[in-house]
């Protein structure tokens, strides 16, 4: 997730700037691939739409010509569960952070029941696998940044009684336990209070995602974590050198321990060209945040919606580089030969990032699966990446809280 006041933060660290697309027509793709998507559990660990949820005009069961998400085009994409990401701005801290977290917590919930019919609220792999045998999304939730527990375990427990599965240790600047990868090193990596928050998440079976955390915070999180970790939304820094991606040798000891690499779609994460590009122009970053303030005012949905208009005219223009979705596949294979199958799945950052071309929104998800079988990949390993990894290594982590004491 984005805010235009960290545009400048993001500008200098390859971060995100809100993009988002009218949609153009999915690519064709084969029947078998069509076959193997909708009979597969697809699940992406990090979708931003909880925002717009916070707009009581946005219906999310109306399907939409902006943004990325909504049921209809869940529906179309064969997307069975999504973790919907609880983000306020790392520099909001104390009493407020946790209050506004359990409001977007409360609105993610009052829309699970809205649409019951077609959605249904899930806390553990077996409620996402009965979701979608009764042919319904499963609705998960994940906490992007440490510093909405306000430095309290409570909060840590009470967030999982709410449904929190995940919860991402920073966000882009350092909590006050934690090191982020685009914040100055404050702590060296994890405190011993951070080391506490980790075991906590472990024993009230919360997943511990590393996405945006520090590489030092990385490798303290994995030397104290009992369970496997997941990076909720990450690529590859092989492929494209953001401090927010992972190094081949963190994509390693990840799968070591369990863990799930969940690929990002943001075009400054997944093209280096394009990361390369945004540096040198930082004015350009700047220019879209004036221009959408000045035709939103501060409704935060609307910015997001202008800011991306802006940015397409932009590549459009020929200022930006104009990055192919194909680019998603670079990284799933990139992170599959070094590690295998077993390790690797789906992290849009739908509606917090900017998309690439062809992969605007969710119904071009069965794309994916095309270009796996396409290059040689065997339908069981698709089925892992596509969502079963997620599901396993969730189970892996209930019962490693159930080891713990922590759940019923
Ligand atoms: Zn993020």
């Amino acid at each position: 997730m984005t805010r235009y006041g960290l545009l400048l933060l993001a500008a200098l660290f390859g971060g995100i700037l809100p993009l988002l697309a009218l949609t153009p027509r999915s690519q064709p793709i084969s029947q078998k691939a069509h076959d193997l998507h909708f009979r597969s559990i697809v699940v992406d660990t990090h979708d931003d739409t909880t925002q717009r949820l916070l707009d009581p005009k946005f219906d999310l069961g109306a399907r939409h010509t902006d943004g990325s998400i909504d049921i209809p085009r869940m529906r179309e994409g064969g997307l069975d569960g999504v973790f919907f990401s609880i983000y306020i701005p790392g520099s909001v801290t104390g009493p407020i952070a946790v209050q506004r977290a359990l409001e977007q917590i409360e609105a993610v919930r009052r829309q699970t029941k809205l649409h019951s019919k077609d959605l249904a609220l899930a806390t553990t792999a077996a409620e996402i696998r009965s979701a979608f045998a009764a042919h319904k999304i499963a609705v998960l939730i994940g906490v992007e940044g440490g510093h909405m527990i306000n430095n309290d375990l409570a909060n840590v427990d009470e967030f999982a009684s709410l449904g929190v599965r995940y919860m991402t240790l920073t966000h882009m600047v350092n909590t006050d336990w934690a090191d982020s990868s685009t914040d100055k090193s404050a702590h060296n990596g994890l405190t011993d209070f951070g080391k506490q928050v980790v075991v906590e998440m472990n024993r009230v079976g919360m997943v511990v995602d590393v996405s945006h955390i520090a590489d030092k915070t990385f490798y303290d999180v994995l030397a104290t974590s009992k369970a496997p970790v997941i990076a909720s939304h990450s690529s590859c820094r092989a492929l494209d050198d953001a401090p927010r991606n992972m190094t081949d040798d963190m994509i390693k000891a990840l799968a070591a321990k369990g863990g799930v690499i969940q690929i990002n779609y943001h075009v400054g994460f997944l093209s280096q060209e394009f990361r390369d590009a945004e540096k040198a122009a930082p004015e350009l970053g700047k220019a879209i945040e004036a221009e959408s303030k000045q035709r939103c005012g501060d409704q935060e949905a609307c910015q997001l919606i202008e800011a991306d208009k802006i940015l397409r005219e932009y590549v459009a223009q020929g200022k930006l580089p104009r990055v192919a979705w194909t680019k998603i596949i670079d990284h799933i294979d990139h992170a599959v030969k070094l590690v295998g199958a077993d390790h690797v799945g789906l992290g849009s950052d739908f509606d917090g990032a900017d998309m690439p071309y062809g992969m605007e929104d969710a119904t071009h998800l069965p794309q994916i699966t095309n270009a796996l079988l396409e290059k040689g990949y065997s339908e069981t390993d698709i089925t892992k990446i596509l969502g079963g990894n997620t599901l396993r290594l969730m189970q892996e982590v209930e019962a490693t809280s159930k080891k713990l004491g922590g759940k019923p």
